[in-house]
């Protein structure tokens, strides 16, 4: 039987639902959200939940500075408790050249409203006492950065998804887009066919592929990022602690388990979902060196997923050239979760002919034809 709806989004991770979230909020309910497996079993079920506004680019400086306050309030919209945490991230320098770079960084995050702070790392050593600062040459921190539970809000924006009247079906797969000219006129699934003239690709790691069954591109590669967890400790680390020359960031829960991640310079690109004992060591090496106190903590579970990276490592929003009401909101790279509630508001507001509440101009894919791309630094594993 063929089905109908006026928009189709593909992806049931955090954001194809805060998409679905952001049109039903305005009334615009005749929606489908589709996942080819069960909410959260992309990158949103797999990450640190790590939200940081220090980033290095004013669009992500302000798609996560506009987030953040959006998730400061989440709680009280999902009446559910996220665990929005706001411990304060940590950001590591080992090189003076590095540290010189976290200046300027500072500085232009302030500018655009950000209180990061640069730090000494006898500074940095009074937020984490155990942290072992004898490499390090320079720190910044920023409070109102934090952690959350990445399955509540998934679950929390799935809840009231269906409350606002918006079909939700998991374990349907999208096969192929039907275009013709430049018009979307169905998606096949495994279940059936649905007649739709707009789609939304929030396929996360898949996405380039969910493009090219419209016949349209995008430059996405998927990256295997691994990460564990531990099991419970006393909590006595407040922030989430990272670096990116060595790739490691980890962090506490409120329940006590160590949560952390490194990324592997030579991961290949690919849909490899599996453990590795490279990331065994390497993170435990690496952690051992940062925290020499968490010698002896016990792994419980190692797991992967995608980043979904673009050649900037910055997100791809809006809609495509070749085809017409096909939207993107995908290649986020390591920070597709903390940059999520303003992406999906911009592109509920687009979808729907709405002024956007923020100027995407420079994330649409035709950048990487005819635009200098601004590289984010800030990018972690
Ligand atoms: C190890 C790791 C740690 C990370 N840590 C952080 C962090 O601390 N903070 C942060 O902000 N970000 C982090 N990220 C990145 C973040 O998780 C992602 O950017 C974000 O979750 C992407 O969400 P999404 O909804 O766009 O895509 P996804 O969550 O990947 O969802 C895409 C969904 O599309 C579905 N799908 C794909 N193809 C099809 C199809 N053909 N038909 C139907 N459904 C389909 C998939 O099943 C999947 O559920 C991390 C990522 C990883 C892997």
């Amino acid at each position: 039987m063929t089905e109908k709806y006026e928009a189709v989004i593909i992806g049931g991770g955090v954001n194809g639902l805060g998409t679905a979230y952001h049109l039903g909020k305005k009334g615009f309910t005749d929606v489908l959200v589709l996942d080819k497996s069960y909410l959260g079993y992309g990158a949103s079920g797999r990450n640190g939940g790590g939200i940081r506004q220090q980033w290095t680019s004013e669009d992500n400086i302000k798609l996560a500075r506009e987030s953040r306050k959006m998730f400061e309030r989440l709680d009280d919209e999902l009446e559910e408790d996220l665990e929005f945490y706001q411990g304060g991230y940590l950001v590591l320098s080992f090189h003076e050249e590095e540290a010189a770079e976290f200046k300027e960084n500072v500085k232009l995050q302030n500018k655009l409203g950000v209180d990061s702070k640069f730090l000494s790392p006898e500074e940095a050593k009074e937020i984490v006492p155990e942290l072992d600062i004898s490499d390090v040459v320079a720190a910044t921190f920023n409070q109102s950065d934090g952690t959350i539970y990445p399955f509540k809000v998934i679950h929390g924006y799935a809840d009231r998804v269906r409350e606002i009247g918006i079909d939700i079906k998991e374990h349907t797969e999208v096969t192929d887009i039907v275009t013709q000219g430049d018009e979307i006129k169905k998606v096949k699934t495994s279940e059936g066919n649905i007649k739709t003239d707009t789609v939304i690709n929030a396929a996360g790691g898949w996405s380039s592929k969910v493009a090219e069954m419209a016949g349209a591109e995008i430059p996405n590669v998927p990256v295997r990022h691994e990460i564990m967890v531990t099991e419970p400790y006393k909590r006595f680390l407040d922030p989430m602690v990272i670096s990116f020359e060595h790739g490691i960031y980890f962090s506490q829960s409120e329940h006590g388990n160590i949560v952390g991640g490194i990324g592997n310079p030579d991961e290949e690109p690919g849909l490899n979902q599996k453990g590795s004992l490279w990331f065994l060591k390497n993170f435990s090496d690496t952690l051992l060196d940062f925290i020499p106190r968490f010698s002896g903590v016990h792994m419980i579970r190692q797991w992967a997923g995608f980043y979904d990276t673009t050649p900037d490592a910055q997100p791809i929003l809006g809609s495509v050239p070749e085809i017409e009401r096909f939207y993107q909101v995908n290649g986020f790279s390591g920070h597709g979760f903390m940059v999520s509630p303003m992406v999906d508001k911009v592109t509920a507001e687009l979808i729907l002919g709405e002024q956007p509440s923020m100027d995407i101009e420079r994330l649409r894919v035709e950048r990487f034809e005819d635009m200098d791309l601004e590289e984010e630094g800030g990018v972690v594993g």
